[in-house]
């Protein structure tokens, strides 16, 4: 496939034109400068790293119903609130079911990996991993351990055979706790995560001790929160549709200013598709419905580049021959390719060059 644009990845966008063979970049030019091959196909358009679901809870895709209104809190508070009755009441087939058909929709709009939070403990994220099998989508699984105090066996159990750990939140959780579960996934190799700051605003010096690999929301954060956060380089994931419905707001143009790595979720599956353009577009807007642009650059890159870095593989987000990347082509006009793809995408303007099956098919 010859693509003749613009590239929009880790080094910005630029006017290009790129070759797709097997999934795999194979040539990179001026905008018109690549011969066209007999039979290939040609499209305009621009090619982007397939993004990164920086946060997710598939388990609930299990619900199909609108949930009642009230406080996140009370929906989705363990282990009594809505969310957790749902799940409790799910048998796990249905779940795998849901999970299954919540991926196959990540991979028709494309997604390369997502960062889910796991709850249910050990059980919970084998039960993940089972449901994510077969799936191109990579599944990173940051799973929760149930018992209080921290019990270590079942913490070891739980990093076993979890990416490490996401937890609700430095508010719901003790400092010895913390700290525990922060230590045992150091000693692992594996991610700490939380919560932070999403209902009501938490004091920065309590997510950022034990500091974490990445925090989620900081929808009530101030402004010198944020700055803290920046300062210690903590990754960001926000998930603006989802604070959006108990009307909150992550203030992604104070992120940008103070240049927090931010990446972007769509959060529980009960509320919202996973579907990350759909994310980019809320994103941009609301923030401008609030008087508080945020570039299109910076969504873009939290969608495309800066999770890659997270996942420990920088490159994945640069489209050039040799590079470690799954280029996605969107059929959008080449001119502006941030604000373009962040308010433009969706899944039936993507092309997915196709892979080949093992690598004995590959040209
Ligand atoms: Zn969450």
């Amino acid at each position: 496939m010859l693509v003749e644009g613009a590239i929009l990845d880790r080094d910005g966008p630029r006017p290009a034109g790129v070759r797709i063979r097997a999934g795999r970049v194979v040539e990179v030019g001026q905008r018109g400068t690549l011969r066209p091959h007999p039979d290939e196909r040609r499209v305009r358009g621009i090619v982007v790293p397939a993004p990164v679901n920086a946060h997710t809870h598939l388990g609930d895709a299990v619900s199909v119903r609108e949930p009642p209104a009230g406080p996140v809190e009370d929906l989705v508070a363990a282990p009594h609130g809505y969310k957790f009755r749902l799940l409790a009441a799910a048998t796990p087939a249905a779940k795998v079911k849901a999970i299954r058909a919540a991926l196959r929709r990540m991979e028709a709009e494309g997604i390369e990996a997502t960062v889910d939070f796991r709850e249910e403990g050990e059980a919970g994220v084998r039960l993940l991993r089972h449901a994510a099998q077969g799936s191109p989508v990579r599944v990173v699984i940051l799973g929760r351990p149930l018992r209080r105090p921290i019990d270590p066996a079942e913490l070891r159990a739980l990093l076993a055979v979890a990416d490490g750990v996401g937890l609700s939140s430095a508010r719901d959780e003790s400092a010895v706790a913390r700290r525990a579960v922060a230590r045992a996934c150091r000693a692992a190799g594996k991610r700490f995560a939380l919560h932070a700051s999403e209902a009501v605003r938490e004091p920065p010096e309590s997510f950022l001790d034990p500091r974490p690999d990445l925090l989620v929301h900081l929808a009530r954060a101030t402004a010198a929160d944020l700055a803290a956060v920046a300062e210690a380089r903590v990754p960001v994931a926000v998930c603006p549709r989802s604070n959006a419905l108990f009307q909150r707001q992550p203030d992604l143009a104070t992120m940008e200013r103070v240049g927090i790595a931010l990446l972007l979720g769509t959060d529980n599956a009960m509320f919202h598709a996973p579907s990350i353009w759909r994310e980019l577009e809320f994103a941009y807007i609301a923030t401008r419905l609030r008087g508080r642009p945020v570039s299109a650059g910076y969504l873009a890159r939290a969608a495309l580049v800066e999770p890659y870095r997270w996942l420990g593989n920088p490159a994945g987000a640069s489209i050039a021959v040799g590079a470690p990347c799954r280029p996605l082509v969107l059929l959008l006009p080449p001119d502006d390719p941030e604000y373009q793809v962040v308010t433009r995408a969706t899944e039936h303007l993507i092309v997915r060059p196709a892979r080949p099956k093992s690598p004995s098919e590959a040209p």
